[in-house]
């Protein structure tokens, strides 16, 4: 069975033990039972989760399936720190269950009677595309060299496809009227067949807009001038991020548009730059005319993920 299904299986055995009757609960509020997940080796590790391999074991025995399995990192010392977590893996949970889309991570759901919280995914093997660009890749493609030697172009054209499958699920969100917040090679995962998931909704909100005041724990590198002056998060921002996505893209993530610094010195970096994130090398080349535009200074002159997605389209034909 596939993962939905045995989703639904959950459910129904779930309720079928108690009641007898077939009572449809949403994705969002289901919660797993730690007894049901066996943890594997480590798949990767965040600001805020560690990420594993799993197995998870659905409620009425039937075979586990592979999973990921993200914990939340620090320690549980006080009542206050359960709410924190549980409220950012249910927050992160109920945007997942509002998104169905073949280029997005779906969530199995939450673990969240016991510590550590936990967040229960969708195993994506191919692991994060930063990773993948910078360490594995070669690995990884010699693993799929049949699909290598049948296509001889794939390095620029599979780059571009990368870049097509994340405006795809960004697409998706904006009709979803989901905010990502996080957009970055690192939150982007490759399935079996070298296609890209996007995940990690830790940061997401279901909103057009909204503006906060603390940037704190904010990917800063990652963000449009509006967000680090003013806390503005829309759409137009996410846009942005993707152009400094493509730059990680071009530059197989070896180059860090900007070194890491503190944010008052990205501020003025982004300020004193007309082009912030024009870089001079990188391929495929083309792309930088995606980079541009999205990140043009002002949110108006940006494209939506729409215009974004067709003008990748028509790069990758
Ligand atoms: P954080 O919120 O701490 O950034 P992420 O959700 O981004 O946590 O997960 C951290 C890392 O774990 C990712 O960069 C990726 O390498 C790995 N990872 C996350 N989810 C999965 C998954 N479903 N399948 C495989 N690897 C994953
Ligand atoms: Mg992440």
């Amino acid at each position: 069975p596939n993962k939905r299904y045995t989703h639904i299986l959950d459910l129904l055995n779930a309720w079928s033990l108690s009641t007898n009757y077939i009572v449809p609960i949403p994705r969002d509020k289901m919660i797993l039972l730690h007894s049901s997940i066996q943890f594997g080796s480590v798949l990767g590790k965040g600001a805020f989760g560690e990420v594993f391999k799993g197995k998870y074991t659905p409620i009425g025995g039937s075979d586990p399936v592979e999973v990921a399995v993200k914990r939340m990192i620090g320690e549980p010392k006080r009542e206050l720190i359960q709410d924190f977590f549980n409220v950012r893996i249910d927050s992160e949970v109920s945007i997942m269950s509002r998104l169905d889309h073949r280029n997005v991570v779906t969530s199995y759901g939450p673990c969240t009677l016991q510590f550590p919280v936990m967040l229960v995914m969708e195993l994506v093997p191919g692991g994060d595309l930063r990773v993948s660009l910078t360490v594995t890749m070669h690995f990884y493609f010699s693993f799929f060299q049949k699909y290598l030697q049948k296509t001889p172009n794939i390095p620029h054209k599979q780059i571009i496809l990368f870049a097509l499958d994340i405006s795809k699920a960004m697409c998706h969100l904006a009709t979803k009227v989901v905010i990502h917040r996080d957009l970055a090679a690192r939150n982007c995962l490759i399935t079996k067949d070298v296609r890209v998931k996007l995940s990690d909704f830790g940061l997401s909100v279901h909103e057009t807009n909204t503006v906060v005041k603390n940037l704190r724990k904010a990917p800063i590198r990652w963000l449009s001038p509006e967000t680090l002056t003013k806390g503005i998060f829309n759409q137009k921002t996410d846009v942005w991020s993707y152009g400094v996505l493509c730059t990680e893209l071009m530059t197989r993530c070896a180059a860090d548009p900007l070194a890491p610094r503190d944010l008052k010195e990205v501020q003025k970096w982004i300020k004193e730059s007309d082009h912030p994130h024009r870089i001079d090398g990188g391929e495929p080349r083309e792309l930088i005319e995606i980079v541009d535009y999205c990140c043009e200074k002002s949110p108006s002159a940006r494209p939506d993920f729409e215009t974004v997605r067709k003008k990748v389209h028509r790069l990758y034909q």
